[in-house]
């Protein structure tokens, strides 16, 4: 039997996708997926201000970047198209006219400075917003004189005076009390539909069964069940998911570094990184396990293990996750995506061994523990293949006549060895320490001095996979430079004991 979870993600198009908005709609997706169901994507475009036909594009692009794949939304169709608000008008139309019908509604004549003035009124006494119901009790003949004045009334809809219970499935059941929630705006006088009638509207019309979403959004829900009740639609089940909070504790936002999802692919991170660091806000396996695929996480997943406390954005989790997918990567997949990112420095582009996928691959391996994003990748390439080199001068690892002899002879090595391959070879771990050997040099002695003359730097990654990475020509040109900084300093050759 096909089954009938239908889970719906609906942005408003007036922005790029927020990390947070990607977190909801991954949930849905691993709901969906998890339960064999469908998962609708609607754009509520009602703002037509602020809405856009871009924003919504680039949302699309950001979800499908991390893999969400949707079944029914504006782009794809479906059984219950249309999927953008902005087409929807004749469905409002007809449940607006219902509401009128059951005088579940009134008009509302108060202009938006009257109401400003009433919220100001109210957050000077201490108190929350609320509508104070003036227009409800207005007598027919005073609605008849506005309407004559020409006057555009709002829909309003009469909050009914009892408890409302949501009933969450992971925050349990929250309670609204009688008389906390004022009468709400259904139909601007625009005709344009408010959020709180669109959402019921659609997600009955789309026979949407469960509503997973931001938990900012809870105090709309007892208005949205107040609604389906006027109108006597079945409820869906409601799960607000909790929220993410930045490390300060504050709602994250551009000021604590990047939230959307383009600048973190922007930024170097791969798209299954993100998708796993997302999933574990506000949801946990129920172990230590910490890396899922998206398919293992619609395997795992279930809402009795979303979490109802705040969650919070750790950057350098995410930083840590993507170094992790990045040398999960296969070689050549991993080659490929760092000679992409190096071509951002026109120099790097130039370079022959970029077009070497066995050299990419190799310098791939090699900076894994400096990769953390693919942004990394031009600057640790640049520090590897550049040759304004910072070597420093008259550095005492090359000053004993020990290790000059070494490096003269190695840049003769070099220098008589243009294959690579062959260099390689010639320069392997085991070559090297004979040759250190035939020096009276090994271990740090050893390897200090070549390090320090072919990268300027004591530290780095491995000797011998670093000569390979730099190739005969620039260690036999890195050589003879730092010896000769070396000799021009007028410090004598000391000998080491
Ligand atoms: N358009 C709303 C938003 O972007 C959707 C809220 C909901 O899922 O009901 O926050």
């Amino acid at each position: 039997m096909p089954s009938s979870v239908r889970v719906r993600f609906a942005p408003s198009p007036t922005g790029t996708l927020h990390v947070g908005g990607a977190r909801t709609a991954l949930f849905n997706y691993l709901f969906a997926r998890r339960s064999g169901g469908t998962f609708v994507l609607r754009s509520e475009d009602t703002d037509a201000a602020r809405s856009s036909r871009e924003f919504e594009q680039a949302i699309q692009a950001d979800l499908r970047w991390l893999g969400l794949d949707w079944d029914e939304g504006p782009d794809t169709g479906g059984p219950y198209a249309p999927y953008r608000q902005t087409e929807r008008a004749d469905r409002y139309a007809l449940a607006a006219a219902r509401l009128i019908e059951i005088e579940a509604v009134y008009p509302c004549y108060c202009t938006p400075e009257e109401l400003e003035a009433e919220r100001q009124r109210q957050h000077a006494r201490g108190e929350a917003p609320k509508y104070s119901g003036k227009c409800r009790e207005l007598s027919q003949a005073r609605r008849a004189a506005n309407e004559a004045q020409g006057m555009k009334p709002a829909l309003r809809f009469a909050m009914p005076q009892r408890d409302i219970y949501v009933e969450d499935l992971i925050r349990g059941s929250v309670h609204f009390p009688p008389g906390s929630i004022g009468d709400f705006v259904v139909l601007r006088s625009d005709s344009m539909p408010a959020y709180n009638f669109a959402v019921v509207v659609d997600d009955s019309d789309m026979e949407i069964s469960h509503v997973i979403r931001a938990d900012e959004h809870l105090p709309n829900t007892p208005r949205q069940v107040a609604l389906f009740e006027a109108l006597e639609l079945s409820l869906p089940m409601f799960a607000h998911v909790s929220m993410i909070l930045a490390p300060d504790h504050q709602k994250l936002s551009k000021r604590h570094g990047a939230t959307s999802v383009s600048e973190y692919r922007d930024a170097g991170y791969l798209p299954e990184a993100l998708v796993n660091y997302l999933a574990l806000l506000g949801w946990s396996p129920g172990d230590d396990r910490e890396f899922f695929t998206l398919p293992e996480l619609v395997a795992a997943f279930s809402l009795e293990r979303a979490s109802k406390s705040p969650a919070v954005f750790d950057a350098e989790k995410l930083r840590w996750f993507n170094a992790h997918y990045l040398r999960a990567l296969p070689a050549a997949e991993r080659a490929a995506l760092f000679a992409q990112w190096a071509a951002h420095d026109e120099r790097l582009a130039q370079l022959p061994e970029l077009r070497d996928p066995i050299w990419l691959e190799t310098a791939a391996q090699a900076l894994s523990d400096h990769v953390h994003t693919l942004s990394d990748v031009p600057r640790e390439l640049a520090s590897l293949l550049s040759d304004d080199l910072p070597v420093p001068l008259a550095d005492d690892a090359l000053r004993s006549s020990q290790a000059q002899a070494l490096l003269r002879e190695l840049g003769d090595i070099a220098a008589r060895e243009p294959d690579p391959e062959q260099f390689a070879h010639a320069t392997s771990k085991d070559a090297l320490k004979s040759l250190g050997g035939k020096h009276g040099l090994g271990g740090r002695t050893l390897f200090r001095p070549i390090r320090v003359a072919v990268t300027g730097s004591e530290h780095g990654i491995e000797l011998a996979l670093l000569l390979r990475l730099l190739g005969p020509q620039r260690v036999a040109r890195r050589i003879a430079a730092a010896l000769h900084t070396q000799s021009a300093s007028g410090q004598e050759p000391s000998r080491l004991p």
